[in-house]
């Protein structure tokens, strides 16, 4: 079975390298520090608008005055 290293477009066969589909350990590598990169980039909180964490925001949800100002 021929496949191409999804890093570097490395044509592979599965019987050829033991990293299959990757071309070699390091592109393995660097496919799984992707994902925890891109991993850790959703967890940070820095564009999240709902806050689905028990932490508590330094900005609060819910302010004590009344919105009828614009009213
Ligand atoms: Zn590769």
């Amino acid at each position: 079975m021929q496949h191409r290293c999804p890093i570097c477009k490395t044509p592979t066969d599965s019987q050829m390298h033991g990293d299959f589909p990757f071309c070699s350990e390091r592109c393995r590598m660097r496919d799984l520090g992707n994902w925890a990169t891109e991993k850790y980039v959703v967890s940070e909180p820095v564009f999240s608008e709902d806050d689905d964490e028990p932490d508590d925001s330094p900005e609060p949800k819910d302010s004590p005055e009344p919105h009828d100002r614009d009213h």
